[in-house]
């Protein structure tokens, strides 16, 4: 049989999820000769024999690639024949230019969670990993993925460890973090009665401490939790105190799908989304309450299935089905990572710190996902999705996104590839600042990345837009450009779909710069990537009192209220104008009066804000969005009407619909079915104005971009309702809809420019 070559270069998610020594064994099974090897742009495989069993090495490799990896793109080309006595894994190169991926981190598999029982060295190891499972984005210093590029560098493997390694037919061949009861990493934990390192009676404090309604400040993949009973008044309550500037709803980690089908329902998608080895917090729709003080007024639970193997033994211990699990962190700044900052930030709140002495190096969230229709819809890229790229067919080479503000988050782009960071928060507040800028020195790093076209918001005094500046200044040769912040989300949409050409595009949004500059916020624009025309947008309305509006709904109301009804707004029997007093209401007026400091806006997140208010849901907010996801959970979905709209001049005025929301209130018309003939209006609005923009364009392609569109009860109907009427419809799922998807649309728009300069 004649021996031939060939040479592989596999790109995509391939390093860090045992894929060298999947390629090995199939080397093996197919009786071929070579090596594989680690490169920054890829593995590159060179194998020898016969001809027909490369082909079956071929079809394998791309038929049985494991579950976390993902092929890109397979090179596949004929070599000059070598002969090779064996085949072997290569030792990494370092290529500086050209870079490949690193893995996101990966829930512990099954087969190692059996080995938790069974392997005597490992039995109950609470950091048990393989090729297959574990961590990595988080303990990665560097690129090439080898151990000593890791945060498990410290550690010397044992015998045991190190043979199987070394054991190309073990499933711990190559794994970078393998470890085990005598050579790893150890739990530790520290409360009221002193410190221990002894696993067992860790589990059994944290047993009887959440039985009792503690808090505890735990240790996960990509930073600390705060955990208590979900089930536990005083637990709740106590988080509650600690994160008293922040009523944002808890996360909850549920011991089974089983457990938690009691109180959310969960499709099949939602399931496999809940399942899967990214572990995401998935927005489910509530059966029951659970405690008060979790997720007050909405309708939905975010929650998530154990990922770690602590997670499970905490789990086989625990009474409870349930634990809150929310971000280590007082409100708005980063997730904590180090045990010196907990033990500083948290001693004092918290009944217990369990740790382990492995480093996290990068600070990664909790994802949050939701299933829209039958699609999984990320809204939070953290942890088991940050930083795999988004493959795209355009040149993005040298391009930074700086996103937006308020869910900062860059998107740097390396060849074809959009390299989101993690979710980083709002980096109004300093510390996230500096935690995004730490990220980006750690990327261009990682990633070898050196910008050469920098693209920030149009908004000047965003700190992303500062940053993007900053950079400009300090490296000479760097180009900039500014984007208006709708016109990046719906080319986000368009990358996350792989459009091109000119789509219809419904931005529904809190705010963001205009060209013309005013604020926008509910723009429908025919838009490509080069280009954009705003159409059609709601009517300016006052936002009295600038930021406070957004803050505080009530102020929004009062201003709908007050264009509405003029000083008739006084004779209104609705909850708001008997709340609040006579001075308060006339002081916002008399600003509104006077343009004191009271911008004018086209948001719909302040519509939603004003109605949300005006049936006395929600007067002041104390986490963003607050109002829009009360108004959304409190839709009544027996009621099928809706509300007027009209258009004077490219202007949507909702002044009717506001007018007739307050006659529905004095005949006593239920807030359920207010809210829901509300969602209604938007809905009819946006097939109407598809339906002109089609006729007048010839468009029929849709994209929805903005926060707005997070909303799960309006998106499914607009889909819907869209699709019924033969519009293709674009909902972002891979890249946040969010101003977390700000940056690729940045990055999306910089390479067309660019493209045509
Ligand atoms: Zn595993
Ligand atoms: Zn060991
Ligand atoms: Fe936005």
């Amino acid at each position: 049989m004649k021996e031939v070559t060939y040479r592989l270069l596999v790109t995509g998610l391939v390093q860090g999820v045992g894929f060298r020594p999947f390629i090995y064994r199939l080397a093996r099974v197919h009786e071929l000769q070579g090596w594989v090897e680690n490169r920054n742009n890829g593995v590159v495989v060179k194998v020898t024999g016969a001809g027909k069993r490369i082909q079956k090495f071929h079809d394998d490799l791309v038929s049985r690639a494991p579950d976390a990896s993902s092929i890109e793109a397979i090179e596949f080309e004929r070599a000059d024949h070598e002969p090779f006595s064996s085949f072997e894994i290569r030792e990494s190169a370092d290529i500086a230019m050209g870079v490949t991926e690193i893995s996101p981190d990966i829930a512990v598999c099954p087969d190692c969670l059996a080995d938790m029982k069974a392997q005597v060295h490992r039995i109950n190891y609470p950091l048990i990993n393989c090729t297959h499972c574990g961590p990595r984005f988080t303990i990665i210093r560097d690129l090439p993925y080898d151990r000593p590029h890791t945060t498990m560098a410290p550690f010397r493997m044992c015998p045991d460890c190190r043979s199987e390694f070394e054991n190309i037919m073990d499933r711990r061949f190559h794994a970078q973090p393998v470890a085990c009861n005598r050579c790893g990493p150890v739990y530790r934990m520290q409360s009221g009665e002193g410190i221990t390192e002894n696993l067992h009676e860790i589990l059994v404090r944290i047993k009887d401490s959440i039985a009792e309604g503690a808090l505890l400040a735990v240790k996960g993949t990509g930073g600390f939790h705060l955990v208590s009973d979900a089930f536990s008044r005083e637990g709740v309550k106590k988080l509650r105190r600690m994160k008293q500037r922040d009523g944002k709803p808890f996360a909850l980690m549920f011991r089974n799908v089983e457990e938690a089908r009691l109180y959310v329902e969960i499709s099949p998608v939602e399931e496999d989304l809940l399942s899967s080895w990214r572990r995401p917090i998935v927005l489910l729709s509530k059966k029951q309450e659970i405690t008060e003080g979790i997720s007050d007024g909405l309708s939905t639970l975010g929650i998530m299935l154990p990922y770690m193997p602590f997670h499970h033994l905490m789990f086989e211990h625990l009474d409870t089905p349930a634990l809150v699990m929310t971000s280590g962190n007082f409100s708005n700044e980063p997730i904590l990572i180090s045990n010196g900052e907990v033990t500083d930030q948290f001693s004092g709140h918290v009944d217990g710190i369990i740790t382990y002495n492995r480093e996290i190096f990068n600070r990664v969230d909790d994802s949050v996902a939701a299933v829209i229709r039958q699609t999984p819809v990320v809204f939070r890229r953290a942890r088991g999705y940050a930083p795999a790229p988004i493959r795209t067919g355009l040149n993005l080479e040298g391009i930074l996104g700086t996103g937006a503000e308020l869910t900062g988050s860059f998107c740097m782009g390396k060849g074809q590839h959009a390299i989101m960071s993690q979710y980083a928060g709002d980096l109004k507040n300093l510390e996230t600042f500096d935690f995004y800028r730490e990220i980006y020195e750690r990327f261009c790093r990682m990633f070898r990345f050196t910008p050469e076209l920098v693209v920030s918001d149009l908004h000047p005094d965003y700190l992303s837009t500062r940053f993007a500046l900053q950079l400009v200044e300090e490296h000479s040769g760097i180009e900039h450009l500014s984007v208006q912040h709708h016109h990046a989300h719906i080319a986000s949409g368009m990358l996350n779909s792989g459009l091109e050409g000119e789509v219809i595009g419904f931005c529904f949004d809190g705010a963001g710069l205009g060209t013309d500059g005013s604020l926008w916020g509910a723009e429908v624009m025919k838009a490509g990537y080069l280009d954009f025309e705003r159409l059609f947008h709601f009517e300016n309305i006052s936002l009295p009192g600038g930021d406070k509006a957004t803050d505080e709904p009530w102020r929004m109301a009062v201003s709908y209220l007050y264009r509405s009804f003029g000083d008739g707004l006084w004779d209104l029997k609705i909850p708001l104008i008997e709340t609040f007093s006579g001075k308060e209401i006339s002081n916002i007026m008399s600003l509104i009066d006077k343009k004191i400091n009271s911008p004018l806006a086209s948001s719909a997140g302040r519509l939603f804000d004003a109605v949300a208010a005006i049936t006395g849901l929600n007067y002041k907010s104390t986490y963003q969005a607050e109002a829009p996801m009360l108004l959304e959970s409190a839709i009544d979905r027996s009621e099928q009407g809706c509300y007027a709209f009209e258009l004077v001049d490219r202007q949507i005025s909702f002044l009717h619909m506001i007018r007739q929301i307050v006659d529905d209130i004095h005949s006593g018309i239920s807030t359920g079915r207010i809210a829901a003939k509300f969602h209604h209006t938007l809905v009819e609005l946006i097939l109407r104005l598809a339906t002109e923009i089609r006729s007048q364009y010839g468009l029929d392609r849709v994209v929805l971009g903005g926060g707005t569109f997070q909303n799960r009860y309006l998106t499914k109907k607009v889909l819907d309702k869209l699709e019924s009427e033969r519009f293709e419809v674009y909902l972002p799922d891979r890249i946040p809809v969010n101003d977390q998807g700000i940056a690729p649309g940045q990055l999306a728009i910089g390479a067309h420019r660019r493209g045509s300069w």
